[in-house]
């Protein structure tokens, strides 16, 4: 540790250092479901990655497509001038989005995506005269990334608190989860419309001509996969239409197959005004993100840019030729495999195997949806987490790769897993949980 440890200098997210530091471990290598350890172990991938590698890992039309565009075009500036293939994948997305959202900024990130999208919301509100409106809206339990936007919206309270009050303005629902009355799990589904209501009471109590935006996971993966019951994400969007009140689904998890659909909002038939991706855009084997807009707002915030749209939104690598490369194979794949329909089709199989362990030694909660899932756990007493950790390490020991937040278990496997890999990721947790103190 310390000057000597040759891993000082690389800076990880604390928690994961922490982690790491406590059982220093690494991948070196990945193919289809499996990750290869340092120590030369084959590790079944629960995860994807992290919510990302939906189609495995290291595809072969992937790797090759990144391979020739680097050897092609290595970048290209997108100020005045344009090169294809961004257009081409922005034509690709939007024809995946839902219909009305055909308008496309590229980013580098998640976190990007959301800060881009708030940027547009409040452009867009200022561009119809409701410069009054400056209000962003989360909710307690979002996560939106560690931009400056998605901070400030997310409802991490220790996120906020570190930065002090971030964005002014910013609110939150403030239901949230409760693992006893689990407002979002499958258990509570006639709940949905009068949650959404808290969005009436900050209408109400902060008044609608001052709310740009609201944005919401339609299910919030990193804190726990919470699932919306149903009539949650419907009643939002009817409150947002009400008050002329922007809705944004960050989708930088639940985008490109993960709950059954290419989107959440196919999944629940709600239209947001925008969308946010990334991870599945690219498969995650070159970073990207995107946001997709109504023309309406599109054009809106193009005739408002100031000093026009390069400043307002000028990533040197938007449209980056390497990710927008990786992304259009990644698409491809995606419909060759008809990726999308294939988390739908196992999504029983998946549920049954998942809910299997109910009455398993810990668990006091399991949710699911299309290919994910959260399982809870009863959390140590005096040692919030401890326990999640524990089974995360004793997962990775016994060639599986799991994620844990908090003391939930998030499973959120690549969409080519077999039947027989779900059931062995199963059995394999079941089996550790027994052995987890
Ligand atoms: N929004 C959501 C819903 C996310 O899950 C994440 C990442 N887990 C982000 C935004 C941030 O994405 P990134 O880490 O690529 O910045």
């Amino acid at each position: 540790q310390g000057e000597n440890d040759p891993l000082a200098a690389f800076w990880m997210p604390f928690t994961a250092n922490r982690a790491y530091k406590a059982a220093p471990r690494q991948l070196v290598s990945a193919r289809g479901m499996y990750y290869r350890s340092a120590d030369g172990r084959e590790i079944l991938d629960a995860t994807a990655g992290l919510w990302c590698c939906n189609a495995g890992h290291c595809r072969a039309e992937i790797v090759e497509a990144i391979a020739t565009t680097a050897a092609t075009l290595d970048f290209a500036p997108t100020f005045q001038l344009g090169h294809p293939l961004p257009f081409e994948l922005a034509q690709r997305l939007a024809a995946l989005m839902p219909a009305g959202l055909d308008r496309i900024f590229f980013t580098n990130s998640g976190s990007e995506s959301v800060d881009t999208a708030l940027k547009i919301a409040l452009a867009v509100q200022r561009a119809r005269g409701e410069g009054t409106r400056t209000r962003l809206i989360g909710r307690e339990r979002g996560y939106h990334g560690v931009g400056f936007g998605g901070i400030s919206v997310g409802g991490i309270g220790n996120n906020r608190r570190a930065f002090g009050s971030g964005l002014p303005g910013a609110g939150h629902l403030r239901h949230t989860h409760d693992p006893v009355r689990n407002a979002f799990s499958r258990g509570f589904p006639a709940h949905g419309a009068e949650l959404a209501d808290d969005l009436q009471r900050l209408v109400d109590l902060h008044g609608a001509e001052t709310i740009a935006a609201v944005i919401v996971e339609p299910m919030a993966g990193s804190t726990g996969v919470l699932v919306p019951p149903a009539g949650y994400l419907g009643r939002l969007r009817e409150i947002c239409d009400r008050h002329g009140i922007l809705l944004i689904f960050d989708e930088v998890i639940t985008g490109f197959g993960r709950v059954g659909a290419a989107t959440a909002a196919e999944a629940w038939g709600v239209t947001p005004d925008i969308i946010t991706m990334a991870k599945g855009l690219t498969n995650a084997a070159v970073p990207m993100g995107a946001v997709a807009v109504r023309r309406a707002l599109h054009d809106a915030v193009i005739d408002a840019a100031p000093g026009g749209i390069e400043l307002f939104h000028g990533y040197t690598y938007s449209g980056h030729p390497l990710a927008a490369a990786a992304g259009l194979a990644a698409l491809d794949l995606y419909a060759r495999e008809g990726l999308f329909a294939r988390a739908a089709e196992l999504a029983p199989h998946w549920e049954e195997a998942v809910h299997g362990l109910k009455g398993a030694r810990h668990v006091i909660d399991i949710r699911n949806i299309g290919l994910v899932a959260g399982i809870e756990l009863e959390p140590r007493e005096g040692a919030p987490g401890a326990r999640a950790m524990e089974l995360f390490h004793a997962a990775f020991d016994a060639g599986l790769l799991i994620r844990v937040t908090g003391d939930i278990v998030a499973l959120s496997p690549p969409l080519i897993v077999e039947r027989e890999q779900i059931d062995a990721m199963v059995g394999m947790l079941g089996a550790l949980l027994d052995g987890v103190a």
